[in-house]
């Protein structure tokens, strides 16, 4: 049985017996998959769990290997792929061509297997870091939840799919009531317990995959729901407000005795509303429901109905 913590990688050629070689010299540490055409090899590349990393034989009939590693750094789903190529030709201008498309590496046949092994764990190893360096920048410290950046990131990407397919989309922005008090008052380090605490009630209130909370600033959250309306995101709101009630956190300065939030939100009403609006125009309308129920005495959820 595989172990699905190895890193897999992807071993191209058009000649089985190579496959064999370098599959028995890599198995023990990787898991190994197999494409003995280029097509073959980019449809291998993009299925989950993609590889991470890919020995490219350049000699193929059809789509030889410079053309499969043109290919796959064109594309967004495998251009961070690293490839190395394989070849019998040992050409130092070969190398460079190969090197300029974007491979990380290079292997001459026949194999030097001590060798191939040990490029193969390097380029994994930096691939690992790499990948782990990238999840790391989308996360918010604090509350282990997606930060700004990876909000602003997929809001784009969901606008636009949301406009091209006609769907609705909507925002929720979040904000603890009274949070400085709460600071002043407990301290900072259970202010920052604080936020973990409400950071997971609010995603405990999501049920689909595609929703996505995210630490917007200081004491502020923003939830995307992709393919919702007002109403839903209406539903969504009063959930997460109710959640974090239930927690029960004492906070003094509070209305009720306990931490609440208060809650603003919006939703793309129609195509033609999505092709006269932009991304910031709806993040301003969740945001004008959230002063209206900062004004209106916290602890609610609120939206602005335009007459
Ligand atoms: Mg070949």
């Amino acid at each position: 049985m595989e172990e699905v913590t190895k890193p897999v990688v992807l071993i191209v050629d058009d000649v089985a017996a190579n496959i064999q070689v370098l599959a028995e010299a890599l198995k023990a540490d990787y898991r190994i998959r197999v494409a003995s055409s280029g097509e073959d090899a980019l449809r291998v590349a993009r299925r989950a769990p993609q590889p991470d990393l890919i020995l490219l034989d350049v000699m193929m009939p059809g789509m030889d290997g410079y053309e499969v590693c043109r290919r796959l750094k064109r594309d967004e789903d495998t251009q961070n792929i690293p490839v190395i190529f394989v070849t019998a030709r040992d050409d130092a201008e070969d190398e460079e061509f190969g090197l300029n498309l974007g491979a990380v590496d290079y292997v001459v046949k026949p194999y030097h297997l001590p060798i191939v092994r040990a490029r193969v764990r390097n380029h994994v190893l930096l691939k690992q870091k790499n990948d782990l360096l990238e999840r790391l920048a989308l996360i918010d410290g604090l509350t282990g939840i997606p930060n700004r950046r990876h909000f602003d990131e997929r809001f784009d990407a969901e606008w636009r799919r949301a406009v091209r397919d006609g769907q609705s989309l909507a925002l929720v922005i979040a904000d603890v009531d009274r949070f400085k008090s709460f600071n002043d008052h407990y301290g900072h380090g259970a202010g920052d317990a604080c936020l973990r605490t409400v950071a997971r009630a609010m995603q405990l209130s999501l049920t689909r995959p595609g929703d996505m909370l995210a630490r917007y600033g200081g004491e502020e959250f923003v939830v995307l729901l992709p393919d919702t309306d007002l109403e839903g995101a209406g539903q969504v709101a009063e959930r997460m407000r109710r959640q974090v009630i239930v927690l029960n956190q004492p906070h003094v300065q509070s209305d009720i005795g306990v931490v609440t939030i208060s809650l603003g939100y919006a939703a793309l009403g129609s195509v033609q509303e999505s092709q006269q609006m932009t991304p910031s125009m709806l993040l301003d309308k969740a945001d004008a429901g959230l002063y209206q129920a900062k004004s209106g005495g916290r602890n609610r959820a609120c939206c602005v109905v335009e007459e």
